[in-house]
């Protein structure tokens, strides 16, 4: 077997990050590594004011580290940037959130540029080259512009938006493009590969074949969806072990058996937290009889504290939250507990376990690990029903949810309840068909399923 190179922004050695609040994309290709093994290639997490050196290699198990620095300048134009002022917003359907500026544009390929030029020389002539996510969409195009001509695969964490929405970002060609360098791109469900194959018809003027082969741009590559999976085992083993923790124990006193709806969610606009509120909101104005018989608790941890968006989706969850609790709460009960903190995925799992609902209303999401993480802790005896987002690219797996519109608060609301007060058989019915899929489509399964892919694909220039 060839030696895999994982390449993603953001780079987790396995024993950092224990308190939380890391992402979907690192959870998942931490667990990738460990089974498989390898080189995980990308940003330390560091910025300094000087220029990169050489990057930092070590060892941790099975997988080899090679993690580089960034200068401020380049983390401002490229992290904050285009990848997260232009890409994040556009592809999340934000037109109105979306900057462009071609200085962060220029930096999004200065540091590609830099990521592709420290990783060359450590690459070997059977390697696969795996790069992850929209930070790093140039890659391919720049490690071949400097001769590399290994298998390489792409696989976008986030959506793939429709071509409408893509036509707004200025430099859409050349984006599509730098994707075809790649010899396999991988999208989360098949509306996002739908609304990629609609732009190579349409708008490159390219050949989409009924096996996910296409022609653009002067290249032949494959495209396939690949739901992203879980590590469907550790979640439920985490949850069944938290049983007994201290920290359940204190969040079940602290309940005094009321029933508990969670969401978990890293505090962004994409999340749908304040229409999440607006509709828990309705739910109290509408069902009094819930009031002060169900406690809501909103894990939101802080990120991209730096991206002025981020203060201000901030500061509204904020007011809603002290809005619904000034309405409804009593001495002895508040609706909504909210905390603008993280926690570790174990102790989540714990808290998953004890809530009657899981509450995850994204606007748009390319997957949500966590809607997976909810089903995959809950009590097989006794599960908790998912109230899910149809815009969370999980809602194409997990039909068990109760599947709603976010923007649509009276639905939301309705919801709820109807998850409240659903009875033992019908939770059970929807929990085990969605928590055996998980276990088959496991994030080993989804690691698998993806560079099998990348190892057959066939290599050759369109004619
Ligand atoms: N997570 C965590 N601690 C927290 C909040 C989230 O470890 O306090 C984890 C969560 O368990 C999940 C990931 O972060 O594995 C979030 O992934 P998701 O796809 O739901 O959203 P993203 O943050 O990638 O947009």
């Amino acid at each position: 077997m060839s030696r895999l190179i994982i390449v993603s922004n953001r780079v987790t050695p396995a024993k950092s990050s224990k308190s939380g609040g890391e992402g979907g994309l690192a959870v998942a290709v931490k667990a990738a590594m460990q089974e498989r093994g390898g080189v995980w290639f990308g940003w330390s997490g560091r910025v300094f004011d000087h220029e990169p050196g050489p990057p930092d290699i070590f060892d941790v198990g099975r997988v080899t580290y090679a993690l580089v620095d960034l200068s401020q300048r380049d983390h401002d134009e490229y992290y904050n940037g285009y990848a997260n002022s232009t890409l994040w917003p556009l592809f999340h359907y934000r037109l109105d959130l979306t900057e462009f500026t071609r200085r962060n544009l220029a930096g999004y390929q200065r540091v590609n540029h830099l990521f592709a030029s420290k990783l060359a020389p450590l690459l070997q002539p059977e390697d696969q080259v795996w790069v992850h996510d929209y930070h790093l969409i140039p890659m391919a195009e720049q490690l071949r512009a400097i001769g590399c001509q290994l298998r390489m695969g792409f696989f976008l964490h986030i959506p793939w938006p429709a071509l409408e929405i893509l036509l707004a970002l200025p430099n859409h060609r050349s984006i599509v493009r730098a994707l075809c360098a790649y010899d396999l791109i991988g999208f989360q469900t098949t509306r996002d590969l739908r609304a990629f194959w609609e732009y190579i018809e349409l708008e490159a003027g390219g050949d989409v074949h009924d096996d996910g082969t296409i022609n653009a741009y002067g290249r032949v590559l494959r495209t396939a969806a690949f739901p992203i999976g879980i590590d469907t085992d550790t979640v439920a083993a985490y949850a069944a072990e938290a049983e007994t923790s201290r920290q359940n124990r204190r969040l079940t006193e602290s309940l005094q058996g009321r029933k508990m709806v969670i969401g978990v969610d890293r505090l962004d606009y994409s999340k749908g937290l304040v229409a999440r509120m607006e509709a828990v909101d309705h739910l109290f104005k509408t069902n009094p009889d819930l009031r002060g018989r169900v406690t809501t608790l909103q894990i939101a941890p802080p990120s991209r504290a730096d991206v002025p968006e981020y203060i201000e989706i901030r500061q509204q969850l904020e007011t809603i939250v002290g809005h619904v609790n000034g309405a409804y709460a009593e001495f002895d009960w508040m609706p909504i507990r909210y905390l603008n903190k993280g926690f570790t995925r174990r102790t989540l799992a714990g808290f998953y376990r004890l809530s009657h609902v899981g509450l995850v209303t994204p606007l748009r999401d390319g997957m949500n690990l966590v809607a997976k993480e909810y089903v995959a802790a809950q009590k097989p005896e006794d599960p908790g029903v998912l109230v899910l987002s149809r815009f969370a690219g999980a809602a194409e797996e997990l039909t068990g949810a109760l599947i709603v519109n976010p923007y649509d608060v009276e639905n939301v609301a309705d919801a709820m309840r109807g998850a409240l007060i659903m009875p033992l058989a019908e939770r059970h019915e929807r929990w085990q068909a969605m928590f055996e899929w998980l276990q088959r489509y496991d994030v080993a399964a989804w690691q698998r399923s993806f560079t099998a892919a990348l190892e057959t694909v066939p290599i050759k220039s369109a004619a």
